[in-house]
């Protein structure tokens, strides 16, 4: 299928960017184009002004900013896995974005589309909770700061309004002795994950866990956290204690049957893929000396 007629308004400057968005009802943002145009194409999005982003300087950035990276809405995939300063300070974003689609989608494809886009298992989305960040959201009134867990609302809607823009994704560095993992399964290689797993796990004192955070792809309507610190903080991460964390998500999540897989097997690939993601986390941890 075709896309119903719309026009199309390209912007240099923020600036312009709130004026279009004004200026028209019924208007959408395009930045890749990797999950708009396929919308467009189904007749799922049906805009009348498309708004091309991809010439907006200020919202194509990578910095750090004292503890925290940051990282502009228009920062594309794969110059974020091929970013220096991404691969040191975040190395679960950059393992993270390396599974995401095919190459072309990895060089058109933004971060910030992603987070709006809200796939429930998309791999950015993933990493981003697991990672505590938080997304800048601007319009000509000003901006906000709102934690990526209250920006995911539910699949493919999250807190922004037609009006508003991603304007940067924050992501907070982690301790020094941290280590991280990401694992996932699809049915190819390409696809959208059935279930995938974001772990960052930070050692102290006698190698003995002193922070988790763990988050899940393809087990709810969006990405989520889990609070499996209960079953691991103040020990050294062994199968034992995975194997507990892993019970721990079991306990407070409830996978659905979709398209793509049955919501018990879901729960199972869950299970197996936290402790393998939890137990590479405290290995890579602990590769960082004492
Ligand atoms: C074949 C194929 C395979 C894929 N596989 C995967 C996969 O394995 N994992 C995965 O995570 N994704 C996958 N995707 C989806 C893709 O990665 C992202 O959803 C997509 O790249 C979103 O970013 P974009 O820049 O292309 O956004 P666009 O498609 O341009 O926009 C997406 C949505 O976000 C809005 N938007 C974009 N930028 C902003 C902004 N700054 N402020 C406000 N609103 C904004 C748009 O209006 C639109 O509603 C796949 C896509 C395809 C076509």
């Amino acid at each position: 299928m075709k896309p119903k007629p719309f026009d199309y308004v390209r912007v240099d400057t923020l600036p312009a960017l709130f004026s279009a968005l004004a200026a028209h009802d019924n208007a959408k943002i395009i930045a890749g184009g990797q999950s708009l145009v396929p919308m467009m194409n189904f007749r799922v999005a049906q805009p009348e002004v498309l708004v091309d982003i991809n010439g907006v300087e200020a919202l194509n950035h990578v910095g750090r900013d004292g503890d925290w990276l940051c990282i502009g809405a228009m920062a594309r995939y794969q110059d974020l896995i091929d970013s220096p300063l991404v691969r040191e300070s975040l190395p679960l974003l950059s393992e993270a974005l390396g599974h995401v689609g095919y190459p072309a989608i990895r060089n058109r494809g933004t971060l910030g589309g992603s987070v709006v886009h809200n796939d429930p298992s998309a791999e950015g989305g993933v990493a981003l909770c697991c990672l505590g960040a938080e997304v800048v959201v601007a319009s000509a009134k000003g901006e906000r700061v709102v934690p990526i867990a209250e920006f995911f609302v539910t699949t493919y809607l999250t807190d922004i309004a037609p009006h508003e823009v991603l304007t940067e994704i924050r992501i907070p560095v982690p301790l020094p002795r941290s280590g991280s993992a990401f694992r996932e399964l699809a049915k190819r290689v390409g696809d959208f994950a059935i279930v995938n797993v974001a772990a960052l796990v930070s050692v102290g004192a006698g190698d003995k866990v002193s922070a988790v955070s763990l988050a899940l792809g393809g087990v709810a309507e969006t990405p989520l956290s889990f609070d499996v610190g209960p079953a691991v903080i103040g020990h050294p991460l062994d199968a034992a204690r995975a194997a507990e964390a892993a019970r721990l998500v079991d306990a407070l999540s409830d996978p659905q049957d979709d398209n793509v897989a049955g919501g018990e097997y879901k729960r199972h690939l869950a299970g197996v893929l936290v402790k393998q993601a939890l137990l590479a986390a405290y290995i890579d941890a602990m590769a960082k000396g004492a």
